[in-house]
């Protein structure tokens, strides 16, 4: 029997003299960068058929005007050609992939997952620097030679000449000494500047260590038990997920700095990811010292230097990758280990399109490079403890802290208790502790998640709150200059001195912010050492980490700020903890209040006590009896975790169900509000219809909504949104992807899905 299609076996209909005729050739597959979201094929001419490469992007033409745009190249295929005619691919961008196959496998599984564009998940798993370099692909570098001038350089030369020193772009040599290109192109000419390799050949050097952390002799039992856990998938070539749950100074750091180790002396890579805040020379220092080479992909990189570190990444050249969320991306070719530390923050999730949390991307990278994947943090997500507890994930404990180091008690100060607020936002309890500390020699830490002076400006004759004109949300007083400021849009306006609603004078500044509190200490506390760390006083580059070196250098004795202050940092003169305002963030409109809570009054009370001083943490609620608020008490943060999960459970919120949440914006309120209810009742029409094919017992979907959002308005923007919850996310999203697959958004609306959303404001 002749060799034959499925196809044509089955429909046997063309005679057979036509396939002679059938054209055959290459189809690449290309998905756009914005605009059309549907993957379109293209026929590759055979002078481009060499070229052209999934992972690469090439030019096609689009549209009646055949105008050329760039596209990905997702996939290649040859064989028979479509009956309809194809339009040609018009030339290819770049000169090897940008993409492995895994990675564009991974784009294709994110833009299902998070309902993302293709596109725009592409873009975002390149980065700028990478993605723009066709015309910069190779600038080179100049250097001075030493070579005899024919004739007197003249002042410019001279000048071009001094700068280039050392090696430099034609560019910066430009900019540096005002000289044009057409002097430096005469100095290369002559052989006064000769080229000496290439831009963005090696990372900037991000100078020494600086401090020296000494790799412990032994490993507590504790580490070497989770050591050893990472070691076995590691060593038998499998993916496992380890999650290390241990307590601020159990030691985390130190086994995912010799679970690397291992992992560069198989000769493959790891990829550590921590909070863009932790990015801190301290913490990075602590891997340079022990791996030299590192790559730290940070924000503050500029598009060539990002550049620079992703081609040394991609030339194995790099044996660690440390770097905020994106860094889950670095093309590191012998993957052998990633690692997430402080895995419950919030800001692995991308906030803009595409949605991504990068713990999941992390999980799918792992798997299928099958290498271990390690969590670590003191307070997990409940995300990870549910797949921990269902037996998916093992979890390590590390209940103690390395060096015998107790955790500080904890003193709960009720502040319903009018004597608590008798002097304002420090308590009488929290004063003697913080003079107990600072006349011990201790250092203080105190923490109010607010920045500026006054949460808001209430008249005190009609109650009138200062609102935003283009938010709904409260005015904050920031000092010096006394403005009012939107912490929605930063909108800056002057207060005025009188009631907008009723024009009595002098309306109330209410609520303490850091700046107040900073006040309030250098009052009780003259002459005592006081700085504050919160976005207002951390705006430009390097004043955090100047804030924590003097810290640390004990030239300040008490630290005001926001949960900035709480996170991963290692003082051991900290003898007493504050936290001014436990239940801030209690009352939100958020399913994960608590969680935050529970996990940030944790995180911070372990600032505290860590050296030989031993400390104490002084907690201010006006409900010491939630949950959240005993569990940080006690530092037992797994007894906040069994009595939060079945709350979760009941109403199934995450980790039981999946939620896709849909907002809504509109200058026009009256277009928000019928958009989001056209959404909601497309989502119901669509669960409605889906409910029969589900099997018994399994719960149907829920639509919530619409309804305005927690905030209601926002830059001008009124906000409307819908939630469709469901226990299956799958089934979830396809319920999702049908029911706005099709619909025409109005003018003057835009609307944003997110799936399995951390934000819920
Ligand atoms: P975590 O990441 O859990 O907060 P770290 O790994 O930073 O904990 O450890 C806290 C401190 O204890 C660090 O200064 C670290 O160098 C030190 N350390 C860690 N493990 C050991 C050990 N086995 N023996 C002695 N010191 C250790
Ligand atoms: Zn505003």
């Amino acid at each position: 029997m002749p060799k034959s299609t499925g196809q044509r076996e089955l429909f046997d209909s063309q005679p057979a003299w036509e396939e002679d005729d059938a054209r055959r050739g290459i189809v690449a597959t290309v998905v756009l960068p914005d605009g059309v979201d549907k993957p379109l094929d293209y026929l590759v001419p055979e002078s481009l058929a060499a070229a052209v490469e999934p992972g690469k992007r090439v030019r096609v033409p689009l549209g009646r005007g055949n105008r050329e745009r760039l596209a990905y190249c997702v996939a290649l295929r040859s064989g028979e050609l479509p009956q309809q005619p194809l339009k040609s691919v018009a030339g290819v961008e770049d000169e090897a992939p940008l993409l492995s196959p895994l990675m564009l496998e991974l784009t294709q599984w994110m833009s299902e997952k998070w309902l993302a564009r293709r596109g725009e998940v592409l873009e975002a798993v390149l980065p700028a620097g990478v993605r723009a370099t066709r015309k910069r692909r190779s600038v080179p570098l100049l250097v001075a030679t030493d070579a005899k001038p024919a004739r007197k350089p003249s002042p410019t030369q001279v000048q071009v000449l001094a700068a280039a020193t050392a090696p430099a772009t034609a560019e910066e040599l430009a900019s540096r000494t005002g000289a044009s290109r057409a002097v430096i192109a005469r100095l290369v000419r002559t052989g006064m500047l000769a080229v000496a390799g290439e831009a963005g050949d090696a990372p900037p050097e991000d100078g020494r260590a600086r401090i020296a952390h000494e790799r412990p002799t032994e490993l507590s039992p504790a580490q070497s038990g989770a050591l050893e856990a990472i070691r076995a998938p590691m060593r038998a070539g499998r993916h496992e997920t380890v999650v290390l749950f241990g307590v601020t100074g159990s030691g985390k750091t130190e086994v995912y700095l010799q679970a690397v180790e291992e992992t560069i002396a198989a000769g493959r890579q790891a990829i550590v990811l921590v909070p863009e805040i932790s990015l801190t020379p301290q913490t990075c220092d602590r891997f340079r010292a022990r791996f030299g080479r590192v790559a730290v992909l940070h924000s503050h990189l500029t598009p060539a230097e990002r550049h620079a570190q992703w081609r040394e990444i991609a030339r194995g050249r790099v044996g660690v990758v440390v770097g905020a969320r994106s860094a889950i991306f670095a093309p590191t070719p012998r993957l052998g280990l990633v690692v997430i530390d402080e895995e419950h923050e919030s800001s692995f999730k991308q906030a803009t399109a595409p949605r991504y949390h990068a713990r999941d991307v992390a999980e799918w990278i792992a798997r299928n490079a099958r290498v271990p994947l390690v969590l670590g943090s003191a307070t997990p997500s409940l995300e990870t403890f549910a797949r921990c507890l269902a037996g998916e994930w093992t979890m390590c404990r590390l209940p103690d802290r390395v060096g015998g180091s107790q955790l500080p008690p904890v003193i709960t100060v009720d502040l319903r208790d009018p004597s608590s607020r008798a002097r304002g936002s420090v308590s009488p309890r929290l004063a003697a502790g913080m003079k107990w500390a600072l006349e011990a020699g201790g250092q203080v830490m105190l923490l109010l998640n607010r920045r500026g002076f006054a949460t808001h400006v209430q008249c005190r004759s009609c109650g009138h709150t200062v609102r935003c004109p283009q938010c709904d949300l409260a005015l904050t007083v920031h000092r010096p200059g006394n403005r009012g400021i939107c912490h929605g849009c930063g909108l800056v306006t002057r207060l005025a001195p009188k009631c907008a609603a009723c024009d009595a004078p002098h309306p109330a500044q209410r609520g303490t912010g850091t700046q107040r509190l900073e006040d309030e200490v250098r009052g009780l506390f003259p002459g005592v050492r006081v700085a504050r760390m919160d976005t207002d006083t951390m705006r430009t580059r390097g004043s955090h980490e100047r804030t924590l070196d003097a810290f640390r250098a004990r030239e300040i004795d008490i630290l005001v700020g926001t949960q900035m202050i709480a996170k991963g940092l290692d003082f051991p003169d900290v003898m007493l903890v504050g936290v001014v305002n436990a239940d801030a963030a209690l009352h939100l409109a958020d399913f994960r209040a608590a969680e935050r809570t529970c996990q940030l009054v944790t995180q911070v009370a372990g600032r505290s006590g860590r050296g030989q001083l031993g400390g104490r943490v002084v907690v201010q609620t006006s409900t010491p009896d939630h949950p959240a608020i005993l569990s940080a008490g006690r530092h037992d943060y797994e007894a906040f975790v069994r009595s939060e999960l079945p709350v979760r459970e009941a109403l199934l919120y995450p980790p039981f169900g999946h939620i896709v949440r849909i907002v809504v914006r509109s200058i026009d309120e009256r277009a928000a509000a019928d958009w989001a209810e056209h959404i909601a009742s497309r989502l119901r029409q669509e669960a409605g219809a889906s409910a029969p094919t589900e099997a018994a017992g399994s719960p149907a979907i829920r639509v919530l909504g619409p309804a305005p959002a927690p905030i209601a308005r926002l830059r001008d923007r009124f906000r409307y949104h819908v939630q469709a919850m469901g226990r299956d996310g799958a089934i979830l999203r396809d319920l999702v992807r049908r029911a706005t697959a099709t619909v025409q958004t109005p003018d003057k609306v835009a609307w944003i899905v997110d799936v399995d959303p951390v934000e819920m404001l």
